[in-house]
């Protein structure tokens, strides 16, 4: 689809880690297949996301997995080389990520929550809350030029509840990309199938073959996908209507952050352009 370039929305998803932007990586596919510009963004290189490699191998190979995560996903992926698994929320850190917002002149922001499990998840949302405002005052990073108006700042979902639990404003119906999703997965080969289930404890039961592994990430994704679904099944009702919310079987949903700006409902559901 061909968009005038003042109807492209520009999303940036700022995720810890190389494979962290993906969890919202089917509303991107969406988005860039509506003509929309997507840019993903690592903090940290990953270099510390296995048991038996590490440091600059490691970081090169991750990088080549978000190569393939890109060509898939049509979305640009920029992976910044802080150490994965130090990544602090200083003021060089911030204004890294107030400089990546404004080069890519970004209309919407994405991020972690600042509650996650992962310290690096939690600091990289520190660090995007805390560049929202800062996005837009001159003096700040003044090589870079200012957003004149504060973009919109939306948290990607996550599972956890204190202080409070995620609530999310948009939740959108991605069952028909499952499919292209796992293929995002499998380039992340040295996570999906040897760091997580090793951390998991469940390496044994990953199989030899390509296929095979790919079918058996499909198999132990699927229960993952249906707690959102239930969870924020009267939002899938609100946004789609009871009867096409009653056929969905996965979502990435996004919850905005009162610390840029906020539209409203009605303009959020303008802006992700996926609802009847
Ligand atoms: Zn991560």
């Amino acid at each position: 689809m061909v968009l005038a370039d003042s109807d492209k929305l520009r999303i940036i998803v700022i995720g810890a880690h190389p494979d962290d932007p993906e969890a919202v990586g089917a509303t991107m596919m969406k988005f860039v297949d509506a003509g929309h510009k997507v840019r993903m963004v690592s903090m940290t290189n990953g270099n510390a996301g296995h048991f038996s490699e590490g440091g600059g191998p490691l970081a090169q190979r991750r990088y080549q997995e978000t190569r393939c995560s890109s060509a898939i996903t049509g979305c640009e992926y920029i992976v910044i080389d802080n150490d994965d698994g130090k990544l602090m929320p200083t003021l060089e850190n911030r204004n890294k990520v107030i400089a990546q917002i404004r080069e890519f002149k970004a209309d919407v922001v994405i991020s972690h929550r600042p509650n996650d499990y992962h310290p690096d998840h939690r600091n990289a949302g520190l660090l995007v809350r805390d560049a929202a405002y800062m996005v837009t005052v001159p003096n700040i990073v003044p090589s870079v030029p200012h957003l004149r108006k504060n973009p919109l700042f939306m948290y990607m979902y996550d599972r956890f509840t204190v202080p409070n639990p995620f609530e999310p404003e948009i939740v959108v119906d991605i069952s028909d990309l499952m499919d292209k999703k796992l293929d995002i997965w499998d380039c992340h080969v040295s996570q999906m199938y040897e760091w997580i289930p090793y951390n998991m404890n469940i390496l044994d039961q990953v199989p030899e073959g390509a296929v095979e592994r790919k079918a058996w990430l499909k198999k132990s994704w699927s229960p993952f996908m249906a707690g959102p679904v239930k969870a924020y099944k009267d939002k899938l009702v609100e946004l789609y209507g009871a009867e096409m919310a009653e056929k969905v079987t996965a979502v990435e949903a996004f919850q905005v952050s009162e610390y840029g700006s906020n539209p409203g409902m009605e303009t959020l559901k303008k802006m992700f352009p996926f609802f009847p």
